[in-house]
């Protein structure tokens, strides 16, 4: 069992990308077990902050079955308060890690659930040429409001029935694709879904992930704000302000704990 580190209330994975990427290996080649479809969650300072008051959101991430920290902030936070976490494992590296995995022995069937109408259709094509033994066995841009309506859920999860993917990637924002994989992963019939955010748009070429310098200095979130202003910047004002309380909270806790 991974050992896991507490953080403002979740109970984060501490492994590294290839870990991540072999216990989904193991996953796919072991059966499905009772509960149903196992599922992976990548928090952020954004989810962090998300989940002190949406009990529904705070349900799905106990249930997860691999938790990452997928942004650099949850891992400096995690040295601040002793429960180290040994790097970022984000949702949109650890896909084309495992894509890369299969590509060099043995053969991932996978769904594309999520993004606008035709950028999964282009995120398929480059897959295609990237990762040929990697098969896009289906395809799925929900209409808004998908969630809410009984009959596209089942069309969903009958999509996914017919096309056998090992792997399911959900690409549906936070916290809408927890909360709906929550909900359904008991009637997915598949080896594991990736919450995994804008990741579909990244494989597409739509939109385009930070400069690795910005990446490696754990501003990325100023590249997504800087493009994608009018969404994110009330957001990321939000999260600036909570979080740092979150952190402080956790640390008060630590130091009472430890009499210090
Ligand atoms: N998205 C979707 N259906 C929805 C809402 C969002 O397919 O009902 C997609 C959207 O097109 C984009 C992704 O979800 O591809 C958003 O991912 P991102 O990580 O940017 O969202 P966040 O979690 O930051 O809100």
């Amino acid at each position: 069992m991974t050992p896991k580190k507490t953080l403002f209330g979740i109970d984060i994975d501490a492994m590294r990308m290839p870990e991540a990427v072999d216990k989904l290996r193991a996953w796919i080649e072991a059966d499905v077990p009772a509960e149903g479809c196992r599922f992976v969650v990548t928090p952020n300072v954004d989810h962090a902050v998300l989940l002190q008051e949406n009990p529904g959101l705070r349900d799905a991430y106990d249930d997860a079955a691999m938790i990452l920290a997928d942004g650099h902030p949850i891992v400096w936070a995690s040295r601040l308060l002793r429960q180290p976490l040994p790097e970022r494992v984000a949702g949109s590296e650890l896909v084309p890690k495992l894509f890369d995995s299969f590509q060099e022995s043995g053969e991932l069937r996978v769904f594309l659930l999520g993004a606008a109408e035709g950028v999964a259709f282009r995120a398929a094509e480059n897959m295609k040429e990237t990762w040929p033994r990697v098969k896009t066995v289906g395809i799925y841009s929900p209409p808004l409001g998908f969630e809410k309506d009984d009959s596209e859920n089942k069309r969903i999860l009958n999509l996914i029935a017919q096309a056998k993917p090992d792997v399911v990637v959900v690409g549906l924002g936070a916290p809408k694709q927890e909360l709906w994989v929550h909900q359904h992963h008991n009637k997915m019939e598949a080896k594991a879904a990736l919450c995994v955010g804008a990741t579909i748009d990244f494989l597409a070429g739509e939109k385009k992930r930070a400069p690795v310098w910005m990446q490696r200095a754990g501003v990325e979130w100023l590249h997504r704000m800087c493009s994608e202003p009018k969404r994110l910047v009330k957001r990321y004002a939000k999260d600036a302000w909570i979080f740092p309380q979150l952190v402080w909270r956790q640390m008060i806790g630590w130091e009472q704990a430890s009499g210090t």
